[in-house]
C-alpha cells in the first residue's frame, strides 16, 4: 500500500501510537562574514550582491575558515552540554542543485565539533531531559525562488546572498514523544542559543530552521517504527502542526496494514498537510569525504576554556535563581527569563524597588502591557528598570495609591518622565496624614445620615459607598487602606 492511501487516522487510533522524534535543527552564527570567505551574510539585501569567489565556487578560490564562526559554534555546543572534540573535521558532502555552485557542501561528517549533549524540556506537567547527539558545522546554500516573478512558470531564480552562510546543525537523539515535546525542545534550545549569543535566532529571517524525523509505533511495542524527515520547518506553529499530520497519516497508513515508507516530505504551509518529495536519501548518496582544502580543525583546551568563561548565566539556572533567590513562581521566572533583556531589565527594577515579586508583577503587567501595545522591544523601553523600580517603591510605601501608580506609570511611558517629577508636577501625592482624612471623613458622614443609619443598622456593606465619597473628596488620592480603616472606627466607636 503506498503512503497516500490511508488518509488520516481519528482520535482514538492516534491513541494507541506512539509518535518518536527527532530533530535536526539549523541555527545560524552571528558572524559578520561567511563561515569560508569575506562576504557578508546579512538578510535582505538586493539577490547576489554577498557573493565572492569561494561562495560561487570559481575555479582556484580556496576556503578560510571563520575562527568567529568557530568561536561561536563552540559557545552553542556548551549551552547545550555537549563535549566539544579538540579534533573535528569538515567533509564535502556532494549534490547538485543550483543553490549550491561548488557541486558540494562543505559541512562535517564522522568528526563532528561536539556530541553527547543534552537539554531539559517543560512539556506540561513533564518534565524530560532530551538528549543531543551531536553539533557540527556547516555552510548554508542559497536560495533558489520558484515564484513571484512574471516568468516563473518557466524560471527559476537563485540568490546566493546566504550561500555559504555559517551553520551549526543540530541532531538531537529520538527522544521526542509528541508535537508538543518537540515544540518545546525547540523553544528551549532558541533560548540557550540567544542567550549565548551564538544566533539571534529570528526565525523570519531563516536563523532557525528545522527538520523533523516523525515515526510511530503501537504503544508498547520497543521498536522504532520506519521515519519520515519533514523537511525545512520555519516557524513553531509548522512544526506542531507538520508533526501532528504525520503522526496521523503514518497511523493511518499502518492501521489500515501498510507501510511508512521511507522519505523526505515536504510541509504545505497553506494546507497544513506533508506531501512525499523525494526517497530518503543514505549517507552514501552523498559520497562523503574529507575536504581537501581544508586542515583538521582543532580547539585547543585554553581557547576552549576562554570561551567557556564568555558564556553568560543561561535560562536554565537563572530561572532557578530568580525562584530561590526572589521567591518567584516558576511561571514569572519563566517568563521573566525569555531574553536576556528581559531578565536583566527585571533584575535592576527589583533591586531599585527593594521587593522583586512586586516589581515582577509590575513588569509583567503595566510594563509588558504598555510595550506590546506601542510595538516597541523592552531594550527601547521609555521607562527604564531603576525608574520603575522607584515607582514600584512608592506605591509599596504608600506614597501612591495602587490607582495613582499606574496612572503614573502610563504618564512616565508617554513622556519619558520619572515618578517623582510627575507626582511633583500634577500634585499626586497620596493622603495619609491623618488629620487632614479626619477632616474629610467627618464631612462625609454629616452629610450622609442615611447611610450611616443603614450601617449601623447593620448593612456594613455601605463602607464602599463612604469609602468612594472620600476618594472623591481627595481627587483619587487619598490612601484607601487608611480611610478604610478610619470610617470604621468612626462607624463603629
Ligand atoms: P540522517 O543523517 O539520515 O538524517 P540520523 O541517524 O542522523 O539520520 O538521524 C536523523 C534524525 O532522525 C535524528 O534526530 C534522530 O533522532 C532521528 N531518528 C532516527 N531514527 C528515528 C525514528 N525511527 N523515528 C523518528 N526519528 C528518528
Ligand atoms: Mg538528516
Amino acid at each position: 500500500m503506498s503512503s497516500l492511501d490511508a488518509g488520516l487516522a481519528d482520535e482514538a487510533t492516534i491513541a494507541r501510537y506512539e509518535p518518536v522524534i527527532g530533530l535536526e535543527v539549523h541555527v545560524q552564527l552571528k558572524t559578520k562574514t561567511k563561515i569560508f570567505s569575506h562576504s557578508s551574510h546579512a538578510f535582505g539585501n538586493a539577490p547576489n550582491t554577498q557573493t565572492d569567489p569561494v561562495v560561487l565556487g570559481l575555479p582556484g578560490a580556496l576556503p578560510v575558515l571563520n575562527r568567529e564562526a568557530v568561536s561561536l559554534a563552540v559557545r552553542a555546543s556548551l549551552a547545550i552540554n555537549c563535549q566539544v572534540n579538540r579534533y573535528s573535521q569538515f567533509a564535502r558532502k556532494n549534490y547538485f542543485y543550483p543553490d549550491l555552485p561548488k557541486g558540494y557542501q562543505i559541512s562535517q561528517y564522522d568528526h563532528p565539533l561536539a556530541e553527547h549533549g543534552w537539554l531539559d524540556i517543560q512539556a506540561g506537567e513533564l518534565a524530560k531531559r532530551i538528549g543531543i547527539t551531536r553539533l557540527h558545522m556547516e555552510e548554508d546554500a542559497g536560495k533558489t525562488i520558484h515564484d513571484g516573478f512574471p516568468d516563473s512558470h518557466r524560471y527559476s531564480y537563485v540568490d546566493l546572498n546566504r550561500a555559504g552562510a555559517p551553520l551549526c546543525e543540530i541532531v538531537s537523539e529520538p527522544d521526542l514523544r509528541s508535537a508538543d515535546e518537540a515544540v518545546a525542545y525547540l523553544s528551549e534550545l532558541k533560548l540557550l542559543m540567544q542567550f549565548a549569543r551564538a544566533s539571534d535566532c529570528d526565525m523570519e529571517k531563516g536563523q532557525l530552521r528545522c527538520d523533523a524525523n516523525v515515526s510511530v509505533r503501537l504503544r508498547g511495542s520497543d521498536k522504532f517504527g520506519t521515519r519520515c524527515e519533514i523537511k525545512n520547518l520555519n516557524s513553531f506553529r509548522f512544526v506542531k502542526q507538520a508533526i501532528q499530520y504525520e503522526i496521523a497519516r503514518q497511523a493511518a497508513l499502518l492501521e489500515a496494514g501498510g507501510t511508512v515508507v521511507q522519505e523526505t516530505r515536504l510541509f504545505n504551509t497553506s494546507t497544513g498537510t506533508t506531501a512525499g518529495m523525494r526517497g530518503k536519501e543514505d549517507s552514501h548518496d552523498y559520497r562523503y569525504f574529507p575536504e581537501p582544502d581544508l586542515p583538521p580543525l582543532i580547539v585547543e583546551d585554553e581557547w576552549l576554556d576562554a570561551i567557556r568563561d564568555e558564556i553568560p548565566e543561561l535560562p536554565p539556572a537563572m530561572r532557578k535563581r530568580f525562584v530561590e533567590a526572589y521567591g518567584l513562581s516558576e511561571y514569572d521566572a519563566k517568563v521573566l527569563t525569555l531574553t536576556a533583556a528581559t531578565a536583566a531589565y527585571f533584575e535592576a527594577a527589583a533591586k531599585a524597588a527593594g521587593n522583586p515579586k512586586i516589581a515582577s508583577n509590575w513588569v509583567q503587567g503595566e510594563l509588558m502591557g504598555a510595550l506590546n501595545a506601542a510595538g516597541t522591544a523592552i531594550e527601547d523601553s521609555p521607562v527604564g528598570a531603576a525608574e520603575l523600580g522607584e515607582l514600584v517603591a512608592l506605591v509599596n510605601e504608600g506614597t501612591l495609591s495602587g490607582k495613582l501608580g499606574k496612572e503614573v506609570f502610563a504618564k512616565m511611558f508617554e513622556s519619558g518622565k520619572t515618578a517623582p517629577e510627575i507626582i511633583e508636577a500634577e500634585g499626586l501625592r497620596q493622603i495619609s496624614d491623618t488629620g487632614e482624612l479626619d477632616k474629610i471623613i467627618s464631612e462625609v458622614l454629616a452629610r450622609s445620615e442615611r447611610q450611616v443609619q443603614q450601617y449601623r443598622g447593620g448593612k456594613t456593606g455601605v463602607i464602599g459607598y463612604f469609602v468612594g465619597q472620600v476618594m472623591k473628596a481627595t481627587r483619587g488620592q487619598a490612601n484607601p487602606k487608611l480611610v478604610n480603616q478610619m470610617l470604621r472606627a468612626a462607624l463603629d466607636g
